[in-house]
């Protein structure tokens, strides 16, 4: 059982390859309890797949990657992943209601608790002009959202779901300014006080982050704040 505390994630020496060809290779950095890390670098560079090994879809070939200490190999999948919000660019929602896609992964969310998650994401406002309110059927056959409707319930699903460490992969989608910013002040209210991952392309996407790290070929570049790089 994980029981993170401080929040501190240390990734030391990881390689790993998915075949053959090497993704990461002796991969090591570490985001601090509470801080906000970035890992920049082109496409293709194993950003995602970094990520993706923190939430154990994959595991390291050698090094290791530990939550206060604890390898994640030693904890069990469910309080791991309960420990870890993730929010992509492709948001996943299902075909049920708006109230059920925000409390997905939640057990025990009061109706009050769904609204205050939707209003510290920036959705409540667009959730109430729906056909039925929370109770519109999204998804696949459901009403169709933009892309920043459905991240912004994306955000709404994370903040509800409280967890101690938080991935953002590519937040930010192809939206207008005025959504953007809204995006933006939901996701400052969500990383707030948790230990985030911001997965980005270009360095000025980042530049509030407590470090940034450099992905290139699998190899960490460079890394710093923004303003040393
Ligand atoms: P992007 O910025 O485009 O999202 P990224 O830095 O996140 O890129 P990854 O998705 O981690 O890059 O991919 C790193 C490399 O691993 C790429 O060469 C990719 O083709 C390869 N790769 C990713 N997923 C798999 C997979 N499931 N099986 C095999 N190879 C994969
Ligand atoms: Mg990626």
């Amino acid at each position: 059982e994980l029981v993170v505390d401080a929040g501190r994630v240390t990734y030391d020496d990881v390689t790993f390859s998915y075949d053959d060809d090497p993704i990461l290779e002796d991969v090591r950095f570490t985001a601090e309890g509470g801080d906000t890390l970035a890992l920049v670098g082109p496409t293709g560079a194993g950003k995602s797949t970094a990520l993706k090994l923190l939430l154990r879809m994959y595991d390291v070939d050698s090094g290791s990657i530990t939550v206060d200490g604890r390898d994640v190999r030693d904890v069990t999948l469910t309080s791991l992943r309960g420990a870890i919000g993730y929010v992509s660019q492709e948001t996943f929602l299902f075909y049920g209601t708006v109230r059920e896609n925000i409390t997905y992964g939640t057990f025990d969310a009061s109706d009050e608790d769904v609204v205050a998650a939707a209003k510290a994401a920036e959705a409540h406002e667009f959730v109430t002009n729906l056909p039925d309110g929370y109770d519109t059927m999204v998804g696949e056959r459901g009403v169709k959202l933009s892309g920043g409707q459905r991240q912004r319930l994306a955000i709404a699903r994370a903040m509800l779901k409280d967890p101690e460490l938080l991935i953002l992969d590519e937040a930010t989608s192809d939206v207008d300014t005025e959504t953007e910013m809204l995006i933006q002040r939901s996701l400052d209210r969500l990383t707030a006080d948790r230990t985030t991952f911001v997965i980005a392309h270009r360095l000025s996407t980042v530049k509030d982050a407590d470090r940034i790290v450099v992905l290139e070929d699998g190899r960490v570049a460079e890394r710093g704040t923004h303003e040393d790089l």
